[in-house]
């Protein structure tokens, strides 16, 4: 009935998650309001853990993508799971750093790193940096030597393969900003002049292809150019890597529409191509390593808002306007994504209206669902958009100076914050002058 498998409707005809009432949860910490459901978040985690157990022998690592959704809590609950992490940023290493993530399982991603992130991550001994270009190569070798360390790194590598996805989340071609080319040698030099470093050890490599990708086939070609480019390196330079990472990417539901094949049937057939490149390169299987973010973060959250005014522009488009919008869910700007809602307090209803939801900030391209089927809402209501757990918190801004929504994760009928709301005074904490 709902997009995601963990809501339903209770006996008061209300949408319920984690065994918790969004119209009480609504309530009690008013809106709009993030809401995880923590068991949904651990059992996608699992999915992909059993998979590399099952397919692979147990010699893998999963690592959550902290880009899709980054708190201490949602950490600690990949820690729990017996996840590693990608981080992408000095705010993202901090943020695990402080969860107590250990430090082995933690890989440092970006395509423009600092200096000062460098070194933070080479302090800290973060297990693995996946460096993305010659010019990152050469200050992270002066930055190890200057702490005495030999860091691990991996490259990210651009396999050239078309993921079928938005331009602006296709990153494996060629014309990417993400990592090095292998058509033109540059991946190949890389990791050549990394083996003549003192204190790096490049011991794998990395490519992520994209995002939202719904078809098994990118990700088996990715997988196959990758293992072949293993096969070019022992072959030329005797060279063998031990570790291989391909990234995330696994499409999600966010409408009916949304169609995504189950997550251990893409990592059975990549599990497949990766050991018949290995038979035929003469090489051994590498540990192997994946990022999901999305698959694991978005189907287990919720944003409740409340309906405020309802324009009804005859012959031209309803809309319902909710207390949020951009600020909190930037997605339909950025890249016009589609979601489904349900309006909460009548959630077994049918959708018999067609409406357009709109957000409180000073843009007319500030919409969560353009023309988008619903329950008949009054202002009052409760609205739920669904799928909402990636990509949102962690894209969130303060434009028009909308103070950020509290984060609830909800398990067996209990609601806790795990991030507090943010307040006026948090608006201008920084304003010094
Ligand atoms: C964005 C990203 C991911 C996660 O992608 P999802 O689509 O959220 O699974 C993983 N690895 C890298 C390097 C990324 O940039």
């Amino acid at each position: 009935m709902f997009v995601s498998e963990n809501l339903t409707v209770n006996e008061k005809n209300h949408l319920a998650i984690g065994g918790c009432d969004t119209v009480e949860l609504a309530k009690e910490f008013a809106t709009p309001l993030y809401v995880i459901d923590e068991d949904l978040f651990r059992k996608n985690c699992r999915v992909y853990k059993d998979a590399i157990d099952k397919y692979y022998d147990g010699n893998g690592l999963v690592l959550y993508a902290n880009k899709a959704l980054c708190t201490m809590y949602t950490c600690k609950l990949a820690m729990e799971e017996g996840l590693g992490a990608d981080v992408v940023s000095g705010g993202e290493l901090y943020t695990a750093i402080k969860a107590g993530f250990p430090m082995d399982k933690i890989y440092f991603h970006g395509n423009n790193k600092t200096d000062e992130e460098l070194e933070m991550a080479v302090s800290n001994g973060v297990g693995h940096i996946i460096v993305d270009n010659m010019y990152e190569l050469t200050r992270l070798n002066d930055i190890a030597k200057s702490h005495g360390v030999v860091q691990n790194i991996m490259f990210r590598i651009k396999p050239g393969v078309d993921a079928h996805t938005h331009s602006f989340i296709q990153t494996g071609q060629i014309d990417s900003k993400f990592g090095v080319a292998l058509e033109n040698g540059e991946a190949f030099e890389i990791y050549k002049a990394a083996h003549e470093m003192s204190n790096v050890n490049p011991d794998g490599l990395h490519c992520h292809i994209g995002s939202q990708i719904f078809d098994v086939e990118p990700f088996v070609k990715a997988a196959e150019i990758m293992m072949n480019f293993a096969g070019d390196l022992k072959d030329k330079l005797g060279l063998a890597i031990k570790k291989l990472n391909l990234g995330g990417g696994y499409g999600i539901r966010y409408t009916e529409n949304d169609d995504p094949v189950p997550y251990d049937e893409y990592i059975k057939h990549v599990s497949d191509i990766v050991k018949d490149t290995a038979k035929k390169r003469g090489l051994n299987v590498p540990m192997i390593l994946m990022e999901p973010g999305r698959s694991i973060s978005a189907p287990a959250g919720i944003t409740l808002y409340t309906v405020g005014g309802i324009k009804d522009i005859k012959n031209v488009r309803k809309y319902v306007s909710v207390d949020g919008g951009m600020g909190d869910n930037p997605r339909y700007i950025l890249y016009e994504s589609e979601y489904s809602a349900v309006v909460a307090n009548k959630a077994g209803d049918e959708k018999t209206d067609k409406v357009t939801v709109a957000g409180k900030c000073c843009e007319s391209g500030d919409l969560l669902l353009k023309d988008a089927m619903l329950q008949p809402a009054e202002s009052g209501d409760i609205l739920a958009v669904l799928a909402t757990g990636a990509y949102n918190y962690s894209m969130a801004s303060n434009y028009n100076r909308i103070p950020r929504p509290a984060i609830v994760a909800v398990s067996g009928g209990n609601a806790k914050v795990i991030v507090k709301r943010e307040t006026y005074e948090d608006i201008i904490k920084n304003d010094v002058l």
